[in-house]
């Protein structure tokens, strides 16, 4: 009945080989795991019809009307909606999804959306970078588990280099404690420093790569919902897309938050500014494959030494905001003399490595969104920074929005109609977000405290980090596991 494909063959274009309304035999009944009989929602059986779609490179699958079927090794997974089948007229067509925002939360969403069989558009307010600008930040493994159940991990491993922990130290070049950063990934991965905008790009690349449409110099200013339920969303320039749904992920200044709920809180700034720098050549000799995290006198400073010696590093001055026009009237050399001068009388490697590396993000105001009350609005929702920003103090912010995103492309696929795939997310999703944004709100109140804290932090930390913060106690956070290919499951609080 089904021709076969040669196992790993590259599949290009979306193509049924026999269609599904074509006459159907009687309805098999096939094992997923060797167990399962092959019904849809409803109970009915439905019958397996070879198809080559892009959404499983080098992968055979089935497609079955409203469901479709990984080859062998691979595991069952459904679309809600008949997969568009150009030789098909009249064939239902593919759920299409608008995503706003190319970070880090968008274009995983646009992969994940599409191993579930909806076409996901995405537009990006700026043009296409090349990825060089902006600070390193590290995604946990918990993140990464979420890249590599959509089979993105390389995307992230190329460009990154391995971080297993956090290692604290005081003014005084006292260590306080180490932060382990979970445990790997079955293959080995552990947690990746990896330039910002440089992982932005590499998942945009791969999402394109895909099959993605990607527009960029798109500004969404607004959207609506037509009256046939389809939303439209409209850019700066006055063009529109129409779709199935849209997904804000925009960042922690979304302007889909807004559009959802007018009443939707903004970012609260945090009370840091945030500079980032990288050193050639370091020469600083510190364990490698961690970050070094140093409470200063008066400032907070990090930095991470990679294999080729090189440092990458940032900063954290407790300050008020920087204003349009201080940033505009201050020179990278400016800010980095009252860096100099903040971390002088700390030990550490601060001074050399900021008077010998270049500045790379300069005078960044630090925001966070601990609750924001409303998530969804009929076919619209926030994902990412746009719905839970974290301080980046946490250090889990792209690592919640790659979650995110694959968990959103679960609940679309099991849960029947979208507003209903909406609060399945939510309810995923709320509690793990918005602890983790409270604990990294935390994380930057302690950072720079006067001399009496520092005094009982110095006491303290090397307790706590002793008894208290050991793997087992931050495994909630970082040996968290997206898993794609499982239903949704509400009672158990993972995904
Ligand atoms: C200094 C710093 C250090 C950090 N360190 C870490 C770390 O170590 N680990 C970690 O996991 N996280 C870290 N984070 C947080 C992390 O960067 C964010 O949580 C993550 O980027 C969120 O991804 P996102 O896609 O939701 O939002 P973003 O990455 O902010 O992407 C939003 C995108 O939407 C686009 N956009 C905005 N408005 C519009 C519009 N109207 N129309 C179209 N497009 C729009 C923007 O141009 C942007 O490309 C750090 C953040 C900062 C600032």
């Amino acid at each position: 009945m089904s021709r076969t494909i040669e196992p790993n063959s590259r599949v290009r274009s979306m193509r049924h080989i026999r269609p599904v309304n074509q006459s159907r035999t009687t309805p098999r009944t096939r094992s997923h795991a060797g167990e399962q009989a092959l019904r849809d929602h409803s109970g009915r059986c439905i019958e397996p019809v070879v198809c080559i779609c892009p959404h499983f490179e080098d992968q055979m699958h089935f497609c079955l009307g409203s469901f479709a079927v990984l080859a062998p090794g691979a595991r069952w997974f459904h679309s809600k909606q008949a997969i568009k089948d150009p030789l098909r007229k009249g064939a239902p067509e593919m759920t299409r999804a608008i995503i706003i925002g190319g970070g880090i939360a968008g274009p995983t969403a646009a992969m994940a959306l599409q191993r579930v069989g909806i076409e996901a558009v995405l537009y990006e307010a700026h043009p296409r970078t090349t990825g060089e600008v902006g600070s390193y930040f590290t995604v946990t493994p918990n993140g990464l588990g979420a890249l590599r159940a959509i089979g993105a991990l390389h995307t992230a491993t190329a460009i990154g280099f391995p971080t297993h922990k956090n290692v604290l130290w005081n003014d005084r070049g006292r260590r306080l404690g180490t932060i382990p950063l979970g445990e790997p990934l079955p293959d080995g991965t552990v947690s990746q420093t990896i330039k910002r905008a440089r992982l932005s790009r590499a998942l945009q690349d791969e999402a394109i790569r895909r099959g993605v449409h990607v527009e960029f110099g798109k500004r969404l200013v607004d959207a609506s919902t037509s009256a046939d339920g389809r939303v439209v969303a409209r850019f700066q320039d006055g063009s529109e897309a129409i779709g199935d749904l849209l997904v804000g992920a925009d960042g922690v200044h979304s302007v889909t938050r807004h559009i959802i709920d007018p009443s939707a809180p903004g970012g609260r700034y945090v009370g840091l500014v945030n500079f980032g720098g990288y050193t050639s050549n370091g020469g600083v000799v510190a364990e490698r494959e961690a970050w070094h995290l140093i409470f200063g006198r008066r400032a907070f400073f990090g930095y991470n030494v990679s294999a080729s010696g090189d440092a990458v590093w940032f900063a954290n001055v407790p300050r008020q905001e920087v204003t349009p026009s201080e940033r505009a009237s201050t020179s990278a050399e400016s800010w980095k003399c009252q860096l100099l001068e903040l971390f002088a009388d700390d030990r550490g490697p601060a001074v050399d490595l900021i008077r010998r590396g270049k500045l790379e993000l300069a005078a960044d105001n630090t925001y966070d969104l601990p609750h924001v009350p409303t998530w969804h609005n009929g076919r619209m929702i926030i994902i990412g920074d746009a719905a839970h920003a974290p301080a980046p103090s946490s250090g889990q912010g792209a690592s919640m929005a790659m979650e995110d995103a694959v968990v959103l492309a679960k609940a679309l696929r099991d849960v029947p109609d979208i507003p209903a795939a909406f609060d399945t997310y939510e309810q995923l999703r709320r509690e793990r977000v918005e602890r983790i944004v409270a604990e990294g709100a935390r994380g930057s109140s302690s950072k720079t405290p006067g001399a009496l804290g520092r005094l009982v932090r110095d006491l303290m930390l090397p307790i706590v980090f002793r008894f208290f913060v050991r793997e087992k106690s931050l495994a909630w956070m970082y040996n968290y596991r997206v898993d794609l290919d499982s239903p949704v499951r509400l009672d158990a609080r993972t995904a």
